[in-house]
């Protein structure tokens, strides 16, 4: 990336390797990268994060460890991993509580730290983590930002019970489709909203016990009718917007609404009065901490769940893989391959 703006920023370009500077730190030769909605943000300048130019982009990847500094013991070079994005200063309030994903000067892959778009990343070797069994690396590049994501906003942060009715407004991006995966196992109720018929059947078939086209029908409506009148315990808004006060207008008193982001405008107008009368609690989150990447490295061994992948783009292809995910065409991840 050679500056902030559209995907004309991104260039496929010969670069020098990472080297090792730290005794704790490793480089991955990576087999996949996958995309997130923050490359998109991070590549426009929206998140207000400055990055030294040229910047390689990516979050989330997975590859083989082919060099490690003199202190790393949990990886061999030959060990494939896959990563964990974030990591902290050590010495902040958040980082010497195990919180480091909240650390005051926190680095992430693609943003502080140079990113997964390459053949070779560096990082520290505590964010390095064997990969789900049975998964590819297309797979294990695919799932690391949105279910860290979606494991603390549903399970820690708005612990949805089995049983519980959750509402994913926007079922076709990365972190929709891959919550839709989880409240299922969990045992959830899934309503899912769409604008395209196509994607709502996608969605049913991966198990949402109901999809609402909201080009057609006013989804407010929709899940009162689906819900006697009661409203949903859970709601998944990434997107902001206008829809924000709808979906707090979904919501059963004493819900729950988690966000990880507003793709369609983060100044929503509010509704502090439902709000303050049903009891409402609105959780913000963005990634998760070790412990919980842990949590959810078992579950995925255990439950068998792979991330949708929707298509595999070249890495040299990268500024069209973006732009496809700009277009919200895609039903699940977008996925980067990274040749030899
Ligand atoms: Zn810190």
């Amino acid at each position: 990336m050679h500056g902030y703006g559209g995907a004309e920023q991104l260039f496929y370009e010969s670069c020098e390797p990472p080297k090792i500077t730290e005794p704790d730190e490793v480089i991955v030769k990576l087999k996949a990268a996958g995309l997130n909605h923050i490359d998109i943000w991070n590549r426009m300048g929206a998140t207000g994060i400055v990055m030294a130019m040229p910047h390689i982009l990516g979050a989330d990847g997975a590859g083989v460890v082919v060099e490690t500094g003199a202190k790393v013991e949990n990886v061999k070079v030959g060990d494939a991993v896959c990563l964990y994005p974030p990591t902290g200063c050590g010495q902040c309030d958040y980082c010497r509580s195990e919180r480091d994903f909240m650390c005051i000067r926190l680095r992430v892959l693609g943003e502080r730290l140079e990113g997964t778009y390459a053949q070779y990343v560096k990082l520290p070797t505590q964010n390095c983590f064997p990969i789900p069994a049975g998964y590819s690396y297309h797979e294990a590049a695919a799932f690391p930002l949105v279910f860290i994501t979606l494991w603390r906003m549903l399970i820690t942060n708005a612990a949805l019970e089995p049983g519980e009715t959750m509402l994913i407004i926007g079922i076709g991006g990365g972190v929709a489709s891959a919550a839709l995966q989880l409240a299922k196992q969990i045992g959830a109720r899934v309503i899912v909203t769409s604008g395209s018929d196509d994607k709502l059947e996608r969605a049913k078939n991966l198990g949402a016990d109901h999809g609402v086209n909201h080009f057609r029908e006013n989804f407010v409506t929709a899940v009162q009718t689906l819900t006697d009148n009661r409203g949903v315990d859970v709601v998944l808004d990434s997107v902001g917007g206008d829809v924000w006060r709808q979906s707090l207008a979904s919501l059963a008193r004493g819900g729950r609404l988690v966000t990880c982001g507003a793709t369609a405008g983060g100044q929503p107008q509010d509704d502090i009065a439902a709000i303050v009368a049903k009891q409402l609690k609105i959780y913000g989150s963005t990634l998760g901490s070790r412990r919980e990447f842990f949590q959810l490295i078992s579950f995925l061994n255990a439950t068998k769940i792979k991330p949708i992948i929707d298509s595999v783009f070249p890495l040299s292809d990268a500024a069209n893989a973006q732009r496809y995910v700009e277009a919200a065409k895609q039903f699940g991840k977008v996925v980067l391959d990274i040749p030899d």
